[in-house]
């Protein structure tokens, strides 16, 4: 009664991972060892496995723990039945999804994680439907939210050198993103999850714009390939700190507004609080349209440096047009000052600055206890009961 991706009770149906086929493990009846063999051979080789083609289906995973609720779905950590691996599940319930009216971001969520493949953007491992559920199963960021890790640091802010590091890889996140030709537009610490060896990635992509225009790069300079998604949207999204003047005024916004908020999120890293927050959410939008940028006193660490408050300033250019990062991308924004000697190949083989102390890949200390209320098992658990007999009367 579980069925996999091939049967779609409802239109929201979401197809294959790009891994899915390739990984497909064991429907009803396999062995544990059936699939775990055939997602071991799926996950090594994405799309080139041998692995006999079989249904992978929620019963393919054990859940062990509630690790976050987003706006609709629950995230569990989960053990692929009969290995060790352990990944995130995201758990959407349809229902919800079409009451609340999130099936197209759900899509586009997944369309955003099915085509990525980055050391900086969570990954996709599996995605599959049930009758009542929508699952995605990804890699389990054991270093948690980058959200509690801020909140553990003196002051809530980062040493300027760390949020430089940070910020290069939710740089590099975001170029390839926009290479893609989508818009993240949610760029919050909130939504960047820590890796068991402290790298960051990007999550929660239901937010973000797919662009339908076909993208053509073109090579800017030597060895730099740039292509930004030219499409203008007039949807107002985006969390109330974080949104950029041209999407309050509605005027539509392109992936300038990436810079906007990429330049919040650093002056977030580095002051612990955010440039335009006002008291109400209208203060906060006043300030916003003011765009007059106050650099607070730093108590815990050091002043910052000019080229850091300067890039930050452009970031935060009220003028999209003008904005840093607006005409030629990611890598205008690299060429700012402040990022002079970083070797942008080399950041996901460098240290991070704060590595989660974990003492096995199940630990789930960075990750606050919820309870879980059982609907998940309560939907499968209906999907599974035969249907009723009709009586004639
Ligand atoms: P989301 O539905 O994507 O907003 O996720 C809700 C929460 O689940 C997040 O805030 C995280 O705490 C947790 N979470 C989501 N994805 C992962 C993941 N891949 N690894 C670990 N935790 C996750």
């Amino acid at each position: 009664s579980v069925t996999g991706v091939q049967t779609c009770a409802l239109p929201i149906c979401l197809g294959q991972s790009k891994d899915m086929s390739a990984a497909a493990a064991a429907g009803a009846g396999a062995t544990s060892a059936e699939v775990a063999a055939a997602a071991a051979a799926g996950a090594a080789h994405p799309g080139t496995a041998t692995a006999p083609k079989m249904k992978i289906t929620p019963q393919c995973f054990k859940r062990l723990k509630l690790l976050g609720r987003g706006d609709v779905g629950r995230v569990y950590l989960v053990q692929l039945v009969g290995t060790d691996k352990c990944y995130a599940m995201k758990v959407l319930p349809k229902k919800e999804m079409v009451e609340r009216k999130k099936v197209k971001r759900v899509q586009t969520e997944r369309e955003i994680l099915s085509s990525s493949n980055h050391p900086f953007i969570v990954t996709l491992h599996w995605s599959f439907q049930s009758v009542n559920c929508l699952y995605f199963v990804m890699d389990f960021c054991a270093g948690g939210e980058f959200f509690r890790a801020l909140q553990r640091q003196p002051g809530h802010c980062l040493p300027e050198s760390w949020a430089k590091f940070y910020s290069c890889e939710v740089l590099l996140a975001l170029e390839y993103l926009h290479m893609l030709g989508f818009i993240y537009r949610d760029l919050k610490p909130e939504n960047i999850l820590m890796t068991s060896t402290g790298h960051i990635v990007l999550t929660d992509f239901d937010l973000s714009k797919g662009s339908t225009v076909q993208l053509t790069p073109q090579v800017l300079e030597k060895s730099m390939l740039h292509t930004e998604p030219g499409i203008i949207t007039n949807s107002f999204v985006g969390t109330e700190e974080y949104i950029a003047p041209e999407v309050i005024k509605g005027f539509g916004h392109t992936s300038a507004v990436d810079w906007w908020t990429f330049g919040i999120l650093l002056f977030e890293f580095l002051f612990g609080t955010t440039p335009f927050r006002g008291k109400t959410r209208d203060d906060t939008f006043g300030h916003i349209l003011d765009g007059e940028i106050h650099f607070p006193e730093r108590t815990v660490y050091p002043q910052i440096s000019k080229q850091c408050k300067d890039i930050i300033s452009h970031l935060l250019h009220p003028d999209p047009q003008k904005r840093l990062g607006a005409t030629h991308g990611a890598c205008e924004v690299k060429k700012h000052a402040w990022y002079k000697g970083i070797k942008w190949e080399l950041i996901r083989n460098q240290e991070p600055p704060i590595v989660p102390q974990l003492s096995s890949k199940y630990d789930t200390r960075y990750f606050a206890p919820l309870a879980d209320d059982d609907l998940i098992d309560r939907l499968e658990a209906e999907a599974m009961k035969p249907p009723k007999k009709l009586h004639r009367s």
